[in-house]
């Protein structure tokens, strides 16, 4: 799972819309409890990176210098470069080929902002899971930190339908 606080879902999502048709990106740095599928990804701050790729409406690359100049300053502290987000205007959140080919940081968690006509749509949350053949994305829940338990109670009925 990965949780977001409510403002940087929204700082997000806004800056992919303000990119497109061009691709928005940045880092994500926080903490990390737990691995694999069951791992609690909170991030902290957004970093948002220039988009250095020549082609910008089908490809992202963040800013080498901005991952260096974060990993020196978060040096000392409990918080590291956890995962990226980048957005897929008019393209489903899903991870691309080129996504997986550049996915080479298994510790990295991965957000995906779908952008149709200048407005976010849809978002994926994605971990990597690598065997020794191939890496491969794997969808996780992507949560805001004011997101409390669903109350007990009935299941939600569709109205005029039967059970
Ligand atoms: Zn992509």
């Amino acid at each position: 799972m990965i949780v977001f606080l409510p403002d940087h879902l929204r700082d997000i999502v806004g800056a992919c819309e303000i990119a497109y048709p061009k691709e928005a990106c940045g880092l994500l740095v926080g903490t990390v409890e737990g691995d694999g599928t069951a791992r609690v990804i909170r991030v902290a701050r957004i970093e948002a990176s220039e988009n250095l790729a020549p082609s910008g409406e089908e490809h992202f690359e963040i800013d080498p210098a901005l991952r260096l100049k974060l990993q020196k300053e978060l040096r000392e502290t409990s918080e590291k470069v956890i995962g990226l987000y980048h957005s897929h205007p008019n393209a489903s959140p899903q991870p691309s080929a080129t996504d997986l080919e550049s996915a080479w940081e298994p510790d990295l968690a991965w957000l995906i902002v779908s952008v149709r006509d200048g407005q976010g749509v849809q978002l994926g949350g994605y971990i990597i899971e690598t065997d020794d053949v191939q890496s491969s994305f794997i969808e996780i829940p992507v949560r805001t930190s004011d997101w409390g338990e669903l109350p007990a109670g009935p299941p939600i009925k569709g109205s005029g339908l039967e059970f």
